[in-house]
């Protein structure tokens, strides 16, 4: 008996239990889990559980085995939906998605990586070096990501502290040319702030372990991580990750990419400002908020390529226009420290989302011209974090619960959307099936006017002081008869409403409270503008410098070594005249020059001396970094000149996750359900409560219901020929039927399973799971 019918091992499609319970879902669950099957299927949705562990099953031979064939003709497996599809996309020209869904360290970012190695292994047969290209470029850029967009924490050391959509785009023939990735929502919070036991973004550590002498000495900073107090708040400056060698391995992967040495330091200069940001402290005297630690303000002022006093100037003061006048207010300390933590977050957050704008620029598909080509089809694969209920569920659990009901009524309208479809083109009568929808729940959050997005979008607008308690008031007097809303306010006496400042949804994965506190301030995400005009170097002086003369040992251009020497020891630029590159010195050597001439914690190096001559040609130059004004392009606006409100995170959040819904609406939707077995990372033990609270609120068991209600399976007349024409004598080895159609009649007939069968246009639907396995069955003793 083929593995993946065997007893020994459970059922390897939930659809064939014998009946559809939670206890007989969770025993065969357990049951392959502890055999070391980790994939189950619900028809076309893959169950995955985390083995926390090495598993030989990824290899060049399972691919292969896996190439081309149907799902129930190999054990479950993450390449069968993968293949499945792809198939669809290259035979039907449609275009796919893969969903991957599960909590944090149920294993959907491993799953997205293994699914894009399937693709990657199974195109291309060519060798055509555009794709190959192509696919090492979409390989690669999962590793800056997660450098970037990952941390360490409670949950999964490899954390995606982000959501991530990736299109990948293929060529007529089947080969991916192209891609394009959607970033959503970065908790940039874990910037300035972690939880006891967690890390902040894996990048900091890697920088500060594995960047070189030079590297670090340019950028001011040690190579202890718990010198900067932003990154050692959670107290894990170590993890089980190799810092020093990932270091090497993102750069590597940024150079194959395409980022610019310009680019890759402008990134690390932005790592190190925020690193110093994290350890100014700002005190008073008098009337007078200052910084207590002028040096490190200096040190930023170089990263940035601005003076100083511009940086000091940002940080202590506000600029306001009242009427036609401008003055600067200047900050409390609270507010300077506010407005630091904010410029920290935000450089970060804006630096992520270029690095996924530049990765963008590299895959993007080009020259593929459709009326010569044909249609270039698409698989999107989703990995984006899962439903969220902590101890303390504030702004950001909120967003991503939100989500997650976007996409579990994506789920809904798609599946038993398809059923229908498929029902009616095959001209099959459909049954009206039993289920939760969700919609509800996904009006009171996002409806406008109505939803709690747009009532915190009213609280924040409110002139003058605006708290989170009177956000909670509008949405008590707004919700209270909501059937799925609740605070301590409407109902007093319960329990599980703590404090005053708490409200409750009844998402369809269970009840969630959330602690309103921070909700206002999260969502207004306020920036100063000075801090964007800063960056974008409207501030900036001009500078005045002389071109280099040709010296011998820059006749070929200037080298990585003289960059670095340059750039750790240089002069004062006051009067002397600079060195000079024989073949015109690039937008990075300015930089350079220019942040480190003026920088006041540069002493003169003899060493460069004779780098120095006297040329006569005078240069005006003006210190600005260009990639970091790329990250800032509002920074462009005068503050007279600003007059719109950004919008708020909520709305940003809501559009995003609208576009995303509405993208995935029109692929086929392949799934993959994730769950974590125990909370520490074995690989032996199966905690029952907690996978069965996963498998609820995941929907499964409603999956299955959904699935049997339906037909357990359908397949080709040929396929299924194909594959059980061996049980009967009309159709062994051959059939004289006039089609396909009329010899499966016949065979289901001999059979005796005519009941339990419907013949559609192309396809025969087989209703219960029990007819399938007695034909396997068949088969097998054939
Ligand atoms: P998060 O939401 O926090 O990003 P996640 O669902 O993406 O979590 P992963 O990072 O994919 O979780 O997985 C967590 C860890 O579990 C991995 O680092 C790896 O150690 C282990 N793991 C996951 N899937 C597999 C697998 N198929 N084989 C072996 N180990 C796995
Ligand atoms: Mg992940």
């Amino acid at each position: 008996m083929a593995e993946h019918e065997s007893q020994e091992f459970g059922k390897a499609d939930f659809v064939l239990l014998d009946s559809v319970s939670l206890e007989e879902f969770m025993a065969n669950l357990k049951l392959r889990f502890e055999k070391g099957r980790i994939y189950t299927y619900i028809g076309e949705v893959v169950v995955s559980v985390n083995p926390y562990r090495a598993m030989n099953i990824y290899g060049r031979d399972t691919i292969e085995q896996y190439k081309g064939r149907e799902l129930y003709e190999r054990p479950p497996h993450l390449f069968a939906i993968a293949d499945a599809a792809y198939k669809a996309m290259k035979r039907r020209n449609k275009d796919t998605c893969i969903v991957i869904s599960g909590e944090s360290g149920a294993g959907k970012t491993e799953a997205s990586k293994y699914i894009m190695q399937y693709i990657a292994a199974i195109t291309n047969p060519g060798q055509r070096a555009e794709v190959e290209r192509v696919k090492n470029m979409l390989l690669k850029s999962n590793c800056v990501l997660e450098a970037f967009g990952n941390a360490k924490t409670n949950r999964n050391d490899n954390s995606s502290r982000f959501g991530k959509y990736m299109d990948i785009n293929f060529d007529f023939k089947g080969d991916p040319i192209g891609g394009h990735i959607n970033n959503y929502l970065l908790e940039k919070s874990r910037v300035i702030f972690q939880q006891e036991g967690e890390r902040s973004f894996h990048s900091f550590y890697q920088m500060v372990k594995g960047g070189s002498e030079s590297l670090l000495r340019s950028l001011h900073v040690s190579k202890d991580p718990t010198a900067y107090s932003y990154i050692k708040v959670g107290g894990q400056v170590k993890s089980s990750i190799n810092d020093g060698a990932d270091f090497k391995a993102v750069a590597d992967a940024m150079k194959v990419i395409g980022f610019t040495p310009d680019e890759i330091q402008t990134v690390y200069k932005v790592l190190a400002t925020i690193l110093h940001l994290g350890n100014l402290t700002f005190g008073v005297d008098g009337d007078t908020t200052l910084i207590e630690n002028s040096k490190v303000v200096a040190v930023i002022g170089v990263l940035l390529a601005t003076k100083e006093e511009n940086v000091g100037k940002a940080l202590l003061y506000r600029t306001v226009a009242t009427g036609r006048d401008v003055i600067d207010k200047q900050h409390t300390t609270q507010e300077a420290s506010y407005g630091r933590d904010a410029l920290a977050k935000a450089m970060y957050e804006r630096m992520f989302c270029w690095i996924v704008g530049r990765i963008n620029d590299v895959i993007e598909v080009k020259n593929y011209d459709a009326k010569v080509h044909g249609k270039n089809t698409v698989i999107g694969v989703l990995d984006i974090y899962g439903f969220e209920i902590f101890q303390n569920n504030s702004f950001e659990q909120f967003c991503i619960n939100y989500c997650n009901e976007k996409l579990q009524q994506l789920f809904i309208q798609l599946v038993l959307r398809q059923e229908q479809e498929e029902y009616q083109r095959e001209g099959i009568p459909w049954k009206h099936i039993d289920y939760f929808n969700n919609q509800i729940i996904v009006d009171l959050v996002e409806l406008q006017h109505k939803g709690i997005f747009s009532v915190l979008d009213e609280a924040c607008m409110t002139v003058g002081k605006v708290t989170d308690e009177v956000f909670l008031q509008g949405l008590n007097s707004k919700l209270a008869k909501h059937a799925h809303y609740t605070s301590r306010k409407l109902s007093p006496t319960d329990k599980s409403l703590e404090f005053d400042r708490d409200f409750r949804i009844r998402h369809y994965a269970g009840d969630v409270v959330y602690s309103v506190v921070g909700f206002i301030d999260k969502n207004k995400d306020t920036l100063f503008q000075d801090f964007k005009r800063l960056l974008y170097n409207r501030l900036e002086s001009t500078h005045t410098c002389y071109p280099l003369s040709s010296h011998p040992s820059l006749s070929h251009g200037p080298t990585a070594a003289f960059y670095d020497a340059l750039i750790t020891t240089c002069y004062p630029l006051s009067s002397r005249p600079p060195p000079s590159l024989s073949h015109g010195p690039t937008v990075a050597f300015y930089d350079a020059l220019i942040t480190n001439f003026s920088s006041p914690l540069f002493s003169p190096a003899p060493l460069f001396l004779p780098l120095f001559s006297s040329s006569p040609l005078f240069l005006s130059l003006r210190s600005s970094n260009p990639v970091l004004k790329m990250m800032w392009p509002e920074g462009k606006l005068s503050i007279t000149e600003v007059t719109k409100r950004p919008l708020t995170a909520a709305t940003l959040f809501k559009n995003s996750m609208i576009a995303l819904v509405e993208n995935l609406a029109c692929k086929e939707p392949y799934y993959v359900r994730c769950i974590k077995p125990n909370d520490v990372k074995s690989p032996l033990l199966f905690e029952y409560e907690r996978c069965r609270h996963q498998v609820e609120y995941l929907g499964l068991l409603e999956n299955v219901r959904v699935r049997r209600a339906g037909f357990a399976n359908r397949q080709e007349y040929p396929r299924f020929l194909q594959r059980y024409k061996m049980i009967s004598e009309f159709t062994w080895p051959n059939h004289d039927l006039p089609s396909d159609k009329e010899a499966v009649k016949r065979l289901v007939q001999g059979c005796g399973f005519e009941h339990d069968v419907a013949y559609g246009k192309t396809k025969v639907f087989v209703r219960t799971p029990r007819t399938l396995f007695c034909l396997e069955e068949q088969r097998d003793e054939m």
